[in-house]
């Protein structure tokens, strides 16, 4: 650290994004305490479907017991989605999303370092254009970014959404599989036929989006996918 660095640390000019008064350690990194009250998954017990805590001696929890198989090799999310990482969560959704983003990227690179995958190219999911114009950013494509830039590796916005995917939160389990398998299509399949790819977005709920996303990767040529989000929802109480 130097000298300014650690003048701005004294000062706490860039404190931790999440909690707004932490030491931010001079570059708005997340602090300490914040950090203890993410509520992290530990990834050597996870579950492989859906990076969640698993409940079971399997590789898989006993929700994604239940679901059809998961297209992707494996899969890993950092938090549960509660308490203060559903907080930072919103937060990062609904416009803190640069300063959020790059402690984010850090955590989520190292994450990802650890588990040694193969990757030659990062995905992010998709915004539907309308949304993406409405909220200006997509939260998905920025984490993808940071994670990119500290592990040096592409980013190309393969996918992209054929029709919004509506008030996905008032529909029934069922019917939000129906509505979300043919939403995606493949921009330029030359971006992803061959490669290894890890597909990035912020929440994990049913799994359906990122079902759907991987099945049209694998489909046009994507060697492999693993899923790479943020925060599980605990159980499939995922109030989006
Ligand atoms: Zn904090
Ligand atoms: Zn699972």
């Amino acid at each position: 650290m130097n000298f300014f660095q650690q003048t701005l640390r004294f000062f706490n000019l860039f404190p931790c994004p999440a909690c707004g008064e932490g030491d931010g350690n001079g570059v708005n990194d997340f602090c300490p305490e914040c950090r203890k009250k993410f509520g992290a998954i530990d990834p050597a017990k996870r579950c492989h479907g859906c990076g969640g805590d698993n409940d079971t001696a399997l590789a898989l929890c006993s929700l994604c017991l239940q679901e059809k198989k998961r297209p992707w090799l494996d899969a890993l999310s950092l938090f549960r989605y509660e308490n203060e990482a559903r907080e930072m969560i919103l937060k990062f959704k609904s416009g803190n999303h640069g300063v959020i983003a790059r402690p984010l990227g850090k955590l989520a690179a190292c994450a990802i370092a650890a588990e040694a995958w193969k990757i030659d190219v990062i995905v992010p999911i998709p915004l539907h254009f309308l949304r993406k114009f409405k909220r200006t950013y997509n939260q998905a494509e920025l984490l993808a970014r940071q994670i990119g830039d500290h592990l040096d590796l592409p980013v190309e916005n393969a996918l992209t959404r054929r029709y919004a995917a509506g008030k996905q939160a008032a529909r029934s389990r069922i019917g939000r599989h129906r509505s979300i398998r043919h939403q995606f299509e493949i921009g330029d399949f030359r971006r992803i036929a061959g490669r290894d790819v890890l597909l990035v977005d912020d929440v994990f709920t049913t799994g359906a989006t990122c079902d759907a996303a991987s099945r049209v990767l694998l489909q046009n040529g994507a060697k492999s996918v693993r899923v790479f989000t943020i925060c599980r929802t605990v159980g499939y109480a995922g109030r989006m």
